[in-house]
C-alpha cells in the first residue's frame, strides 16, 4: 500500500463504495409515454400512471432495458436473461404510489468493472450490479411560498440506472476519478447526458475506516447529495477526518446516512440505522419478469461504440502521444473526434494535442462553452500548424492567430493576411531593430558583456516589441548574439 492510500499518519485505510444513479436518455418515462424532457413547467409531463392513480398498469419501456444492457456490456457485466422488478415501499410526498418500482434480488446486470487511472497507474474498480428503477418526483420548498411546499411530478417515472460499485475504492481522489470515468462511459454510450448540475448523474458514497492491516471492514456512513466531482472528493475527505477522530477518541462510528452540506463544507447526520426504512421489498405484481434473448444481447453488443479505454490505447499507439494527453483527449467523444479530424487534416499529433489541451480548452472554459458550439474547426487548426511549420508565423504570433480563428471561425491564412501577421525573416529589418535597441541600452550591453547573460531575454523582448512580435525568433536570437559578442 502506498503512503497516499493511508490516513491519520499512516494508521488507517479508507474503504469506499459508490452507488451511482444515472438518468437514462430515453424520450419517454420507464412505465408510461410521458416525456422525460428536463425543465418543463411543473406537472405538465405526467399522466395517471406516474402520478400513481389506482387501477393503472405500467408498461415497460424497451429502450430503457436496452440502455441498461448496453451499459452492463460496456462495464463487462453478466447480463441476466431473466430479471424482474420489485416494489420498494416507503412514504414520501414525492412518491405518490407509496413505493418505488426498482429491482432487488434479480437485477439486469451483475459483476463488472471500470478501470480508472490514478497517478499514472491503472486500477480496476468492481461493479456489483446495475439495476433499473423509476425516479421519484421533486419536492419544492421556497421561502416565497410561505408555509406551503410543492410537489413536481415531472421527474416521477423517469428511468434510472443504479450502478453499485464494490468497496474497492481507497481514496477520495479514486472516487472522483471513478465518477469521471463513469460519466465518460455513459456519455460515450449515449445512455445518460451526465449532467450533474441538473441531477441526471448523482452519487451516494459509502465510506468506512479500518486500521491498516485489518481485513474486516469498519462501520460505514453513507453520504448523500453530492452533485459534482469536487464535492465527492471534499465530502469524503471531510468524512475520513471525522471518522478518524471518532476512532482515535475510542468511540465507534455510527452507521448512518449523512448529508453533504457544500456551503458549510461538512457532512451532517440525516438518519441513523435505527431510523432506517424497512423497504418491505416484494416482486412487482403488475409487471412480468424481463426475459432477454442472447440474440438481443449480441445485437446490442455489436452496436457498442469504441469506448474511452480502447480509444486511449489506440491514440497512444497510433499517434504516439503520451498517456496523459490520450486520457484527456478521449474523456469526451466530441473531443476525441475533433482531435482525430485535426490530425487527419495533416496536423502533427502532439502539436494538435498541445493546442487543444492548452489554448482551446482555456478559451472554451473562459466562456463555459463546449466544443460543439466552437466556431473554430479542426481543419483550421491543422492549417495554422502548417503556417508554423513553413515559417510563415512564429509560435508567438500563432497564439494571436489562434485566438482570432477561435473568435471568428476564419482560416489561418485569412487571419494572417488581414492582420499583417506574417513573420519577418528579413535579416536587414531585424538587424536594424537590434541596432536601435542596443544603441539605447548601453548599460545593459555593458552588463551583458561583463557576464550577465540572462540579459539576453531583455534584448529579445525589446526587439520583439519594436517589431510587434513578428520577428523570426530563431533569426533574431542568432543575430542578437552575434552583435553582442
Ligand atoms: P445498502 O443495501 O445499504 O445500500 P449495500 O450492501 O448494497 O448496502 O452496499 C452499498 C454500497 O456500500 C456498495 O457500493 C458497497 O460497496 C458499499 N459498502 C458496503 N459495505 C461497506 C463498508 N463497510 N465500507 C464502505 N463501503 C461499503
Ligand atoms: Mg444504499
Amino acid at each position: 500500500m502506498s503512503a497516499q492510500e493511508t490516513f491519520g499518519n499512516g494508521k488507517y485505510e479508507a474503504v469506499i463504495g459508490l452507488e451511482v444513479h444515472a438518468q437514462m436518455l430515453t424520450e419517454t418515462k420507464i412505465f408510461c409515454g410521458c416525456s422525460t424532457k428536463f425543465g418543463a413547467e411543473p406537472n405538465t409531463q405526467t399522466c395517471p400512471v406516474d402520478i400513481g392513480m389506482p387501477g393503472v398498469l405500467p408498461v415497460l419501456n424497451k429502450k430503457a432495458v436496452e440502455f441498461a444492457i448496453k451499459t452492463g456490456l460496456a462495464m463487462g457485466c453478466r447480463i441476466s436473461t431473466y430479471s424482474r422488478f420489485a416494489r420498494k415501499n416507503y412514504f414520501y410526498p414525492d412518491l405518490p404510489k407509496g413505493y418505488q418500482v426498482s429491482q432487488y434480488e434479480l437485477p439486469i446486470c451483475e459483476g463488472g468493472h471500470i478501470d480508472i487511472v490514478v497517478d499514472g497507474a491503472v486500477k480496476r474498480i468492481g461493479i456489483t450490479r446495475i439495476h433499473m428503477e423509476e425516479d421519484a418526483g421533486k419536492n419544492i420548498h421556497e421561502s416565497s411560498s410561505g408555509n406551503y411546499s410543492f410537489v413536481d411530478l415531472n421527474r416521477a417515472g423517469v428511468p434510472l440506472m443504479e450502478i453499485v460499485s464494490e468497496p474497492d475504492i481507497r481514496t477520495p481522489k479514486e472516487a472522483a476519478e471513478y465518477m469521471r470515468k463513469m460519466r465518460s462511459i455513459l456519455r460515450y454510450l449515449g445512455v445518460c447526458d451526465g449532467n450533474m448540475e441538473q441531477g441526471s448523474l448523482r452519487c451516494d458514497a459509502n465510506i468506512s475506516m479500518r486500521p491498516v492491516g485489518q481485513k474486516e471492514f469498519g462501520i460505514r456512513a453513507e453520504l448523500k447529495n453530492m452533485n459534482s466531482f469536487r464535492f465527492i472528493e471534499k465530502a469524503l475527505e471531510y468524512e475520513i477526518n471525522r471518522q478518524i477522530s471518532v476512532l482515535e477518541e475510542g468511540g465507534k462510528v455510527v452507521q448512518e446516512t449523512r448529508l453533504w452540506d457544500s456551503a458549510a463544507g461538512v457532512t451532517q447526520s440525516m438518519r441513523t440505522k435505527e431510523e432506517a426504512h424497512d423497504y418491505r421489498y416484494f416482486p412487482e405484481p403488475d409487471l412480468v419478469p424481463i426475459e432477454v434473448t442472447q440474440e438481443w444481447i449480441k445485437g446490442i453488443e455489436a452496436g457498442l461504440p469504441e469506448l474511452p479505454d480502447a480509444k486511449r490505447e489506440r491514440f497512444v499507439s497510433s499517434y504516439g502521444i503520451p498517456e496523459y494527453d490520450a486520457e484527456l483527449l478521449t474523456s469526451e467523444r466530441a473531443i476525441s473526434d475533433w482531435y482525430e479530424r485535426a490530425v487527419t487534416a495533416g496536423g502533427q499529433p502532439k502539436a494538435v494535442s498541445n493546442w487543444m489541451m492548452g489554448e482551446l480548452m482555456r478559451l472554451l472554459n473562459e466562456e463555459n462553452k463546449s466544443l460543439e458550439d466552437c466556431l473554430l474547426k479542426p481543419e483550421q487548426l491543422a492549417g495554422m500548424l502548417k503556417l508554423m511549420d513553413n515559417g510563415t508565423i512564429s509560435g508567438k504570433i500563432a497564439k494571436t492567430v489562434f485566438e482570432e480563428m477561435y473568435r471568428g471561425g476564419k482560416d489561418a491564412d485569412a487571419v494572417v493576411k488581414e492582420k499583417g501577421l506574417v513573420q519577418i525573416s528579413d535579416e536587414g529589418a531585424i538587424e536594424k531593430a537590434i541596432d536601435e535597441v542596443l544603441a539605447r541600452s548601453a548599460k545593459e550591453v555593458e552588463r551583458y558583456r561583463a557576464g550577465d547573460e540572462k540579459l539576453i531575454g531583455f534584448f529579445v523582448g525589446q526587439v520583439m516589441k519594436a517589431m510587434k512580435g513578428k520577428a523570426n525568433p530563431q533569426l533574431l536570437n542568432d543575430l542578437l548574439k552575434r552583435k553582442l559578442q
